[in-house]
């Protein structure tokens, strides 16, 4: 008998009340009840979600009648009893402007599957149609999406058009979101593959073709790293295009990786205008977040832990190895801009240095290890508050100093035979080339063992102490034997509060008290509203500054603050300034680090 594809219809109807219409059909369901279910989140993003609380209305038919709908939990739908094909039909509150979920007004429509598609219990692995159908609302509206289309099918979409597209499980079917409207696009090709930029949000005089020239040296020398002789793009095996769909705002930034794809958010003015010789300070950000998503096309998408092989939806999926696939990126997302020659090297020492700054200033790194913060990210990581930066460590940040630190000692203890682009390609031969290995993933103890097998380098004393542990990664000596020097440098002069601010609306907020600082030394808290300094009335961060800028370091200053709605004063005594600040220099002829 011929496996029947499970057939899903989107049509975006309601623009001024963000509705879209999904339709499912079931051929073949359970006939004593068939039940489906929503992701409670989206791969890539580890929070639950609970995307289930958009579906605002939902009914059932088989054979021209309704039949009963039962909620057996959040986020799950049982339909009983089915006595032919089952058609299930409802509408979804689209008003999320994020990567991760789903946007529907009279200017676009936006969806990733996970918000939108139910997914029918026990047929997980069928074939998936689907129907994305025209409205009154999306005239000269175009489609851009990895997914492909269902050639052969009679209603099959032609390239940017509406129409039936097809994916072959359901799985496949959540992973390529999907952008309608009239966004500005660019194409390239980078070792014969196609890649498709599209831009959604109001950019006037976007200079497409500077911002196609880099991502095509970014992704070439991408696709060169894990494949340096038969340069073949990674994500073939499931679209003959990549896209990048990226969403304009004010000031957004973040973004999702796909298979074949990624969904992304960047601030207008980190995007080159055309008619500018020079590009705006934020434009390595924006590509560096290219390059971070494209490279998650080989690491965490097809390289993947065993905890997301395959992935539950249904609950957290914990593991212990996001420094690997979150650090492990965010360390190749700037040796990418270099090596590909779209930033240089001081610009890039300039990151790395950064990073290193924005580590070191957490004390939280000392109570939690990045291995910790992997497996906890649900709870912690996704779910930061005032007091973050005192108690977790980042796998993104920290992560990405492990990766420099074993690039660096892979480098030293081989006399640059071998560097940690050999462990990227023997973790995409292990887990994605050879197919057994890649259906168990990446064990939670397989990276010392395996770092060996690449390089020869024994790595378990490294991985013990930071990774397992709570150390700082010994930059200073490893940079030093690279013919670098890594130095603190004093953040000007202006003695420091020690805390995190939030202004808005003429008012300034303790955002954050470091840990052990100024501001926590002389009680005061997240949360507390600053009125004066000096009884000098504060209203922004400038006013704050210049109410510090007459004092020294050690000085007593009479703060007074609303805590709650309560009058509060306190007499804190001034830090060093802060925080301090980092710099990687050469040192008599530094060797490249990158190459
Ligand atoms: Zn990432």
């Amino acid at each position: 008998m011929k496996k029947e594809s499970i057939h899903y219809s989107l049509t975006p109807f309601d623009p001024a009340g963000h509705l879209f219409k999904v339709r499912v059909s079931i051929p073949r369901p359970r006939a004593r009840g068939q039940a489906l279910s929503l992701p409670a989140w989206i791969p890539g993003s580890y929070l639950i979600r609970d995307f289930s609380r958009q579906i605002i209305t939902i009914r059932a038919r088989s054979r021209n009648s309704d039949i009963t709908i039962t909620k057996t939990d959040s986020h799950t739908w049982l339909c009983a009893p089915c006595a032919g094909p089952l058609h299930v039909e409802y509408t979804v509150y689209a008003w999320d402007l994020s990567v991760r979920g789903a946007h529907f007004d009279q200017s676009h429509a936006f969806f990733n599957g996970a918000s939108v598609f139910l997914g029918v219990d026990g047929r997980t692995a069928d074939r998936c149609l689907l129907e994305i159908c025209p409205s009154p609302h999306t005239r000269d509206w175009k489609v851009y999406t990895s997914l492909p289309e269902a050639i052969g099918h009679r209603r099959a979409a032609r390239r940017h058009g509406f129409g039936v597209y097809a994916a072959p499980n359901y799985d496949a079917l959540l992973d390529h979101p999907v952008e309608i409207g009239t966004p500005q696009v660019v194409r390239f090709r980078a070792h014969g593959a196609e890649h498709e930029m599209v831009f959604t949000g109001q950019a006037p005089r976007l200079d497409l073709r500077r911002i196609a020239a880099d991502a095509q040296r970014i992704c070439a020398a991408q696709i060169e790293l894990f494949d340096p002789h038969g340069k073949r793009a990674p994500f073939l095996d499931s679209s003959e295009r990549y896209v990048f769909l990226t969403m304009v705002t004010g000031d957004g930034y973040g973004g999702l990786e796909h298979r074949a794809s990624t969904a992304l958010m960047t601030s207008r003015r980190d995007l080159p205008a055309q008619g500018r010789a020079a590009a705006p300070e934020g434009y390595q950000s924006f590509l560096g977040l290219v390059s971070h998503e494209y490279f998650h096309t080989w690491n965490v998408k097809r390289i993947k832990p065993a905890a997301f092989t395959p992935y539950d939806l249904s609950r957290p999926n914990h593991t212990r190895l996001l420094w690997v696939f979150e650090g492990f990126t965010s360390y190749y997302d700037d040796l990418m801009l270099v090596r590909s020659g779209v930033i240089d090297t001081p610009a890039y020492l300039t990151r790395i240095a950064k990073t290193i700054g924005a580590v070191r200033r957490g004390a939280g790194r000392r109570k939690q290890t990045v291995a910790e913060s992997s497996f906890d990210a649900w709870t912690r990581y996704y779910r930061q508050d005032e007091n973050s930066p005192n108690a977790l460590v980042s796998y993104y940040t920290k992560g990405s100093l492990i990766a420099l630190g074993l690039d660096l000692t892979i480098r030293q203890a081989t006399r640059g035979r071998r560097s940690l682009d050999d462990v990227m390609r023997l973790l995409w031969r292990r887990f994605y080339l050879n197919r057994g290995a890649a259906a168990r993933g990446v064990g939670e103890d397989d990276m010392a063992p395996l770092i060996q097998a690449a390089t020869g380098v024994d790595v378990a004393d490294f991985i013990a102490r930071y990774v397992e542990g709570r150390d700082d990664v010994p930059l200073e000596a490893l940079l030093a034997a690279q013919g670098f020097v890594l130095r603190r440098q004093a953040a000007g002069a202006r003695p420091s509060l020690d805390i995190r601010t939030r202004c808005a609306n003429n008012e300034t907020r303790v955002a954050t008290v470091y840990e052990g600082g100024s501001a926590h030394r002389g009680g005061l808290s997240a949360g507390d509203m600053l009125l004066a300094v000096d009884g000098l009335r504060i209203t922004d961060q400038a006013s704050l500054d210049q109410a510090l800028d007459r004092h020294l370091p050690g000085d007593e200053v009479s703060v007074h603050v609303f805590r709650r709605d309560e009058l509060r004063v306190f007499t804190p005594t001034l830090a060093e300034p802060g925080p301090v600040e980092y710099a990687i220099e050469p040192a008599g002829g530094g060797r490249e680090v990158y190459r």
